[in-house]
């Protein structure tokens, strides 16, 4: 199987003790399978502490937190114990594998670094080339079938990255939504419908100049409707609902405050809105629809530079709050790209930061 992955991906290095926020402190950790029989055969005294470290629920196996919610193997000095005394092959796959996540199709894999760790989440926010080259190959057995449909998306993808390159940030948030909506829709529909979907679509499937500004119009209270989509997730900060609910509306009331910050911020913008759709856009789109996720892309992007503007902390790790708080959940996501269809959501409030003008 193909696999793919950003340029920058290949980049990323976990900085262990020297993060800031660790992900083996406040995480519930699973405990895969293997790696749980690999622990029942290990003797002695060690394998009787790793043994008594594991706990069992609904969810599966899972490794104890102890106080301050760090990981039973985590010492004091914040390396892992497990790696030190055993080596990598013993850790469970999760603490190997994270922060990558795959979206594995027939034939392709795409691989990525999330937002939730802050050393990727440096990388991303940093990142001016966001469209996935082929790496390597990858043995997945267990792999979706969608076929078309992954190559609509694809094609989708390299698009909007393609325009990006030209185009100005408005320009090419309005393109993204305008062909999500449009020219996605009707090939994912297609696909569905006719199981002979041409699988050869292309990039020229997505017009340049399709998309028509005018129709972006700034309505009243669009702010509120995008806030009201995170209220009622699952949220692991106390609080951090509200403070994103307030960042979000303060955007909107901050005007040419705000217009400044993303002007500047504009770069930063770009590779989150780019990563959020890299991230979510197919299991999304077969999910909730793919204009979902743009919406979801664009407001979460949008989100994230309003609370380092109302915080003054940086926007990387801000973007880590904003994931381990709201992405790190596909419960969460399916949520927002529900309510996001369901409650026609609009984006004029943010292209209105965007363009720095108030015609739009
Ligand atoms: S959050 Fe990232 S940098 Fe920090 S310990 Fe985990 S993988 Fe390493």
């Amino acid at each position: 199987m193909k696999l793919f992955a950003p340029s920058y991906y290949n980049s990323f290095r976990c900085i262990g003790k020297e993060c800031t926020k660790n992900c083996c402190i406040g995480w519930e950790i699973d405990v895969d399978d293997d790696t749980l029989n690999k622990y029942r055969e290990l003797g002695g005294e060690l394998g009787e502490r790793i043994r008594q470290s594991i706990y069992k629920d609904g969810g599966g196996a899972h490794l104890k937190l102890c106080n301050g919610e760090r990981c039973a193997h985590l010492r004091a000095d914040n390396l892992c114990s497990l790696i030190i005394e055993l080596g990598e092959e013993m850790i469970p796959e999760i603490c190997r594998e994270h922060p990558r996540f795959y979206n594995v199709y027939d034939g392709v894999c795409e691989v990525g670094v999330g937002l939730a760790c802050p050393t990727a989440a440096k990388l991303i926010t940093s990142a001016n080339d966001y469209r996935p080259y082929e790496i390597g190959k990858i043995d997945i057995r267990e792999a979706e079938e969608i076929g078309a449909e992954l190559n609509a998306c694809r094609a989708y993808f390299g698009a909007v990255c393609d325009f990006g390159k030209k185009a100005s940030l408005f320009d090419t948030v309005v393109f993204a939504d305008y062909h999500a909506r449009v020219t996605l829709s009707d090939l994912l529909f297609d696909c569905l419908t006719r199981p002979d979907a041409d699988e050869k679509i292309t990039a020229d499937a997505f017009s340049p100049c399709a998309a028509d500004s005018t129709e972006y119009a700034y309505e009243n209270g669009e702010a509120r409707s995008a806030a009201a989509l995170f209220s009622e997730l699952e949220m692991l900060d106390s609080g951090y609902g509200e403070a994103l609910c307030e960042a979000i509306e303060y955007g909107e009331r901050e005007g040419e405050k705000a217009r400044e910050f993303f002007a500047e911020f504009k770069g930063e913008f770009s590779a989150l809105f780019h990563y959020f759709i890299y991230r979510h856009l197919l299991n999304g789109a077969l999910d909730g629809g793919a204009h979902a996720v743009i919406k979801f892309a664009a407001i979460s992007a949008y989100s994230i530079l309003s609370l380092a503007q109302k915080s003054g902390k940086g926007i990387a790790d801000e973007a880590t709050d904003f994931s381990r708080n709201v992405e790190y959940s596909d419960t969460n996501v399916s949520s927002i790209l529900e309510k996001a269809v369901a409650e026609e959501v609009g984006i004029g409030f943010i292209l209105r930061i965007l363009k720095p003008s108030d015609n739009c």
